[in-house]
């Protein structure tokens, strides 16, 4: 039975601590351990019990405690001292932010971050996996580093599932509802007390949806919920699960959290300039944003496009088909119809928006595509990931070469304080100055990790070695105590792991690119690699499969099945229900950290980044971030890698999966066993495992400077937030006459476009060119009514490849030369030289240009020479 009418009942605090609930309401305690530890110091039982969540936790916490607390001089003191960093971190007007770019006189937000999961803590259980970690860290970072940005996702009332298994490892997904009354978020009412709520239009309906507030430090995050009650039964459900229900209930996400969330934020009288989309799954924001500039500027969809995404930024994060939407015609025409017709376009112009082919009357519409069409700044999220993105999307540009689609990367990183244990974030302090915490991108001051003593380091982390065992321990006793494990069973679990083993982790979503399993291909070498006489090994595996992906959750029953073998008791263990606080725990305690996906389709990962500032060494395929960061002094190398999605195994062995997991698992073994182990247990007089040690040092200095989100969102601030901003404006200003102008223009040469030819290319290249002497290259070419200064012409240049194709190009500007006959136009370049021999070769180009272009290339219209 649902209520007709809730409200919700405040708990009361004694005047001395009344500022609690403030400090509960700022997530900032996720990131900041002085905080966190007032409230472990309120009650570290309650801090237990309600996962972490200080608004649930003092909804719990008894009267008499809280008197308690008020009139303990000890406790006052730490509260009084935590209150004056939180005030003073709240109101801080110094940051890195104003210092560059000076405060917005406004205090308007520049940026909106819109993203369909969130991973900010354990008690917010809204996010499935990287992309969502990576979210929750992009706006930790945003509000240390001063960023005026709010973000927009949706009020999960169940969030993603909770994971238990069956006796015989079979996963099983519960979902709890959570108390929205006791999560750190508020509900945004109107002036006059009433909840705010927005709309947005579905199939003969309006779907209502509330807006709850997060304050994450500086940042505000706004969470739309369809849980309202003149909503029809199936809309109020609407944004119970992430990810959970059909085709359907996706596609009214999509609708509720881009077209709602663009609402919402205009309902609070918020007016960002850049929207940046986190994956395609809140694209619809920009179809919101064009209509709402055709309306209140007066504008076609053309010129309200060009202005829209102008401030559009969009961060792909997979390279994996399954990974992207992709609706139905019909289904999107149920949905859309009203929307487009609004808008003027036809249904053609419309579906092409989310086509590849966009006449193709049957192609599915495609989030990304959506995305990629209406965003002036598109990227992948590692340079690998970047190259594989431009070869995924490059039927969208066919034109234009791969190297040069508008896709460029931003390589992921973690938010350091959220994941550097609190024992090693002392020893930073001392050895390399509190500065790590404002400035962790300075590699520089990384330097300094050389200095921390070995002992030192060895035994901080053998003390979280040791705290990762009891806390699996723990869980492990939980989970045989709800899956109603005998009693010897549940006894074992007090005798898993050892605390003084080589101990690996190997947690991740259970996608099956991710390859989970990879270690078993020959179980009884790993058997013997689990239990060398000397030199144990221990693994310690978690993560969810998809409840859709049966083949992923026979990996984990795999994985199960082997743990029970009873030579490898206690080696290894499965650890049910993998959340932020588990992930926490894992990165801090392991030695080494596995990933072993099928190259080249993690996009980036960043649970090794983790692990790497918190001293363990990766052991990893060379995709994603590790093909960066990877050099053998910091890692190991599974497999072969390369900065191009073709490198790697040859292409005969590519194209047989069976075989590239063979080689990989073999590989992997070879690195453990000779490697990974033996240097792990070297051991000198002290004990000490010096060599390891070494490379501990060196790979926190290398990675945890790079790896990090402060230098992640500082690159999108300053590649193009900023950039974004400014160009929206300059194209609105005037009544938008820049992006009339600039929609004008696009129209005129794409009409052009067909007839435009290059006629006649000539050059004054010997064969074969001797090396000190340049050669002038000239083409006449027809431009079919556009003027010179709308085209660029240029030389593209390379090396040939023994395919006959060229490689390497560089790109060289040809300058109008005056005019040919039949109304040509002369293009020209002198003094081209090559360096290096061997058979080169070039071709000659034309495209549009235009000064308020984002990217060059945008347009995709590329005329070749001879083609
Ligand atoms: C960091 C993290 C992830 C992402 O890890 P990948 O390496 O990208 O697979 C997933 N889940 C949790 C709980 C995390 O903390």
């Amino acid at each position: 039975m649902r209520p007709i009418r809730t409200f919700s009942v405040a708990p009361s605090l004694p005047e001395p601590i009344a500022r609690l609930p403030e400090l509960a309401y700022n997530l900032l305690w996720s990131w900041d351990a002085g905080i966190r530890s007032l409230f472990i110091r309120l009650d570290r039982r309650l801090w237990e019990i309600s996962q972490h969540n200080p608004v649930r936790m003092l909804a719990l916490v008894g009267r008499r405690r809280l008197e308690e607390a008020a009139g303990d001089e000890g406790f006052l003191a730490q509260y009084r001292q935590v209150l004056e960093a939180f005030d003073a971190y709240v109101a801080e007007r110094e940051t890195w932010w104003s210092r560059r770019y000076g405060r917005r006189p406004d205090d308007q937000p520049m940026v909106a971050y819109f993203s369909a999961e969130l991973g900010l803590t354990e008690s917010m259980p809204m996010y499935s996996g990287g992309l969502g970690n990576l979210a929750g860290d992009h706006l930790k970072s945003a509000s240390d580093l001063g960023l005026p940005l709010v973000a927009v996702s949706l009020m999960y009332h169940q969030g993603y599932f909770r994971q238990a298994l069956t006796p015989d490892g079979w996963q099983q997904e519960t979902y709890p509802d959570y108390d929205i009354y006791t999560m750190p978020m508020q509900l945004v009412r109107r002036s006059d007390g009433q909840p705010l709520t927005v709309e947005v239009s579905l199939p003969g309906r309006q779907l209502v949806a509330y807006v709850w507030r997060v304050r994450v430090g500086r940042v505000e995050l706004y969470l739309l919920d369809a849980n309202v009650a003149v909503n029809t039964p199936e809309d109020r459900i609407l944004t119970d699960r992430l990810y959970g229900g059909d085709l359907d209930m996706r596609l009214r996400q999509e609708i509720l959290l881009g077209i709602g969330g663009v609402r919402a934020l205009s309902a609070m009288d918020l007016r960002p300039r850049v929207f940046h989309m986190n994956e395609g799954h809140s694209a619809f924001l920009a179809l919101e944003r064009i209509r709402r500039l055709m309306d209140e500027q007066d504008l076609t969809f053309d010129e309200a496009r060009e202005a829209a995404a102008a401030g559009h930024v969009f961060t792909t994060h997979t390279p994996v088909p399954a990974g992207h939407d992709y609706f139905p015609p019909e289904m999107m025409e149920r949905y859309f119809g009203d929307f487009y017709r609004a808008m003027h376009l036809s249904r053609q112009a419309f579906m092409a928006l989310g086509r590849q082919e966009p006449g193709a009357e049957h192609e599915a519409f495609c989030m990304t595509i959506l995305a990629l069409k209406t965003a002036a700044y598109a990227n992948g999220v590692s340079r690998l990931h970047g190259a594989v993105a431009r070869r995924m999307w490059q039927g969208l540009w066919p034109e234009v070469p791969q190297g040069e689609l508008p896709i460029g990367s931003v390589t992921n990183g973690i938010h350091l304080l959220s994941w550097v244990s609190q024992d090693l974030a002392e020893l930073y302090d001392r050895y390399l100055g509190p500065r790590w915490r404002t400035d962790p991108d300075d590699p520089a001051l990384w330097e300094g990790v050389a200095g921390i003593p070995a002992e030192e380091l060895w035994r901080t982390h053998e003390r979280r070695r040791e705290r990762l065992v009891a806390y699996v321990r723990r869980r492990l006793r939980a989970q045989a105590l709800d899956r109603g494990a005998s009693p010897a069973e549940i006894a074992q679990t007090e005798q898993a792991l050892d605390p003084g083993v080589l101990t690996i982790g190997l947690a991740r979503r259970f996608a099956t690119y991710k390859r989970a399993t990879l270690l078993l291909q020959d179980p009884d070498r790993l058997v013997r690699l689990l239990t060398q006489p000397g030199r144990p090994v221990q693994i310690i595996v978690a993560g969810k499969a998809h409840p859709h992906d049966d083949a992923g959750k026979d990996l984990i029953r795999q994985i199960v099945h082997f743990a029970r073998r009873p030579e490898v008791q206690g080696r290894v263990v499965f650890v049910e229900d993998y959340d932020i606080a588990l992930a926490r725990y894992l990165v801090q305690g392991c030695d080494v950290w596995l990933n072993t996906p099928r190259r080249p389709q993690e996009a980036s990962g960043t649970s090794g980044m983790k692990a790497s500032v918190n001293g363990a060494l990766n052991v990893s395929v060379l995709d994603g971030w590790w093909q960066e960061a990877w050099s053998p002094e910091v890692g190991w190398a599974v497999g072969p890698g390369g900065e191009e999605p073709e490198s790697g195994y040859p292409e005969s062995v590519r194209h047989d999966p069976a075989l590239v997991d063979r080689l990989d698992a073999r590989a992997l073994m070879d690195v453990l066993e000779h490697d990974v182990v033996p240097l792990f247990y070297d051991r000198g007089a002290d004990g000490l495992p010096r060599g390891w040690i070494a490379r501990m040092r060196r790979s926190i200095a290398a990675i945890a400077p790079h790896f990090n989100t402060h230098r992640m969102v500082k690159e999108y601030a300053e590649r193009f937030y900023v950039p974004g901003a400014r160009r929206y404006v300059s194209l609105a200003a005037d009544g938008m006459r820049r992006a009339k102008e600039l929609a004008r223009w696009k129209q005129v040469v794409a009409q052009s476009w067909p007839g435009v030819r290059i006629d006649e290319v000539e050059s004054t290249a010997a064969d074969p060119v001797p090396r000190d002497r340049g050669f002038t290259v000239r083409a006449i070419a027809f431009l079919n009514g556009l003027h010179p200064d709308d085209v660029v012409a240029e030389l593209y240049l390379g090396r040939v490849d023994p395919r006959g194709e060229l490689t390497n190009c560089r790109v060289l500007r040809m300058r109008p030369a005056g005019t040919a006959p039949g109304g040509r136009f002369v293009f020209e370049v002198a003094d081209v030289r090559v360096e290096g021999s061997g058979l080169h070769g070039f071709q000659v180009r034309l495209h549009p240009i235009h000064p308020d272009l984002a990217t060059p290339l945008e347009t995709g219209l590329v005329r070749w020479a001879g083609v």
